[in-house]
């Protein structure tokens, strides 16, 4: 099963926000709605929902499924 929905955390002021996310795309940038600054992922994160998401972007998750389905 893949998340399509991921809340991310705002690491400078703690909002939280329930985003959708796409498919097979990376969000780089978003602007918290709360005190609008811009995250950016951190090193080695491709994506924003990667680094402040309680879920991994879908490719990511993807990734993990077909890592589990092949050990
Ligand atoms: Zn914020």
């Amino acid at each position: 099963m893949i998340e399509r929905q991921s809340v991310l955390t705002c690491p400078t002021c703690g909002f939280e926000k329930a985003e959708p996310m796409p498919e097979d795309a990376c969000l780089f940038f978003y602007e918290c709605t709360n005190c609008k600054s811009l995250l950016r992922p951190k090193a080695g994160d491709c994506c924003v929902f990667c680094s402040y998401g309680s879920v991994a972007c879908p490719p990511i998750q993807q990734e993990r499924v077909a890592a589990h389905e092949r050990a």
